[in-house]
């Protein structure tokens, strides 16, 4: 996504400007070929959401101050909190039946492809979990505990993390250290954990829906306009534990990532 933001301007007499933030949003979609239109995968409508939800968060900013309004100066872990939010909206019954219809009949989308997309959702998730999980614990503990003139090598820590975040310990030839880009050259040093945490933050939020009832269109209302008004509106204008809490009255908790991953009773 880009974006382009410049609320505040102070013009010549001292009198502030407030502009409007723009917003763009750049993905590589099916093209129309003829005379059909775009007929876009699920995967690319979620795309389209999530990356809406950037979108949302940095046209819906209440802060005037351009570094810290809309999807500026938010902590790295917080960033992808609006963005996943949005992607559950697809899976949402209602919202997903009242687009997903066939491009020439109109006809909606047929009951047991949306059961196999729900179950297709949480397709062995909780390998996926386990290696996420792995990863992080690594990074972490390669880039805040690791010293290199300790007892353990690199390989060491990796084979102790593994025993608790692998089903099978690695095999010896196994030199995947050599190729986490991630954590040695893309930036992520340390932060890894971010993606997992995010989808956390996601998750609660979405779960503040759930609790409202998504069938409850005057509870969504109330429940939107507070998510608006917090997680959307403040960016990075204060810690986002602290904008979490104001949405929704309390710390995140990693539940509601579990039962939406299949891995607890709902
Ligand atoms: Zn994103």
């Amino acid at each position: 996504m880009d974006t382009c933001l410049n609320r505040r301007q102070i013009k010549s007499n001292g009198k502030a400007d407030i502009q409007l933030p723009v917003a763009y949003l750049i993905c590589n979609q099916t093209p129309p070929v003829d005379d059909k239109p775009s007929l876009m995968t699920f995967t690319e409508v979620e795309t389209v959401f999530h990356e809406f939800g950037h979108g949302l968060q940095h046209m819906l900013t209440k802060i005037d101050y351009p570094s810290a309004a809309g999807i500026n100066n938010v902590e790295w872990d917080a960033v992808e909190l609006p963005s996943q939010f949005m992607e559950n909206w697809c899976y949402e019954r209602p919202t997903l039946m009242g687009m997903a219809k066939h491009y020439q009949t109109g006809e909606p989308l047929p009951e047991h492809y949306y059961q196999k997309l729900v179950a297709a959702r949480n397709y062995m998730s909780g390998s996926g979990m386990l290696r996420q999980l792995h990863f992080s614990l690594l990074d972490i503990e390669l880039h805040y505990r690791y010293r290199p003139d300790g007892d353990e090598t690199p390989e060491d820590v990796r084979n102790r993390i593994a025993k608790n975040t692998t089903i099978l310990p690695p095999l010896p030839e196994d030199n995947f250290l050599c190729a986490f880009g991630h954590i040695f050259a893309g930036g992520y040093a340390a932060g890894y954990y971010s993606y997992k945490w995010a989808e956390v933050l996601s998750a609660d939020a979405f779960a503040a829906f759930e609790e409202a009832g998504l069938e409850d269109e005057q509870a969504i209302k109330t429940t939107g306009k507070r998510y608006r008004d917090t997680v959307l509106a403040l960016g990075g204008s204060k810690h986002p534990m602290e904008v979490f809490k104001s949405f929704r009255g309390r710390e995140p908790s990693t539940e509601p990532l579990l039962k939406h991953n299949g891995l607890k009773a709902a």
